[in-house]
């Protein structure tokens, strides 16, 4: 099963009811079907609702309750201290935006720009997908950018982690026979 499949399976915007049928709505027995079958993470499902799906609710406080104690871990075992000014949560915040709304906004995705009669590449990202710089992460995180050197060994971690969250995500839902 791939993503457009589980698009098709489930409601663009599904709602967890816990009682009752209903037509439109994803129902809890679905949900824990459906990461029965792909063997999901509760993280990994959250993330994949959120970002294919189109779910506000699948990243709330409860992912980032999820996941903290694999990313102290995480920073653990690399020896990376996590004490940091900026807090961890809003690093993670960051890393998730960067991931899930990874389609340029300037040029809506398109990969390119169009002045009056011209058609130039889009400086904002490659083939459609944001390039998030520094100075953009620093511009979001509302920080100055020597804090933002102080944290962005954490900060790339956290990233990585959240890419592989959807690599691995993905690579389940592939192996899905239905
Ligand atoms: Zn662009």
């Amino acid at each position: 099963m791939n993503i457009e499949l589980l698009k098709l399976l489930l409601p663009s915007s599904p709602v967890l009811e816990v009682t009752g049928q209903s037509h439109n709505c994803l129902t809890s027995d679905d949900v824990n079907a459906i990461m029965g079958y792909s063997g999901l993470s509760q993280a990994e499902y959250m993330f994949i609702i959120n970002k294919y799906l189109d779910n506000e609710r699948g990243i709330n406080e409860e992912f980032y309750r999820v996941i903290k104690p694999e990313i102290l871990e995480l920073l653990q075992n690399k020896k990376i201290n996590h004490k940091s000014t900026v807090k961890i949560g809003k690093l993670l915040k960051m890393a998730v935006i960067e991931v899930t709304a990874d389609k340029c906004f300037v040029c809506t995705g398109t990969g390119f720009l169009i002045n009056l009669s011209t058609l130039t590449k889009c400086p904002h990202c490659k083939d459609g997908i944001f390039t998030y710089t520094d100075s953009v992460r620093t511009t979001v995180l509302k920080i100055k950018p020597k804090e933002y050197l102080k944290i962005k060994k954490i900060y790339l971690e956290l990233l990585d982690y959240v890419k592989n969250l959807e690599i691995s995500a993905l690579d389940k839902l592939d192996k899905v026979k239905l």
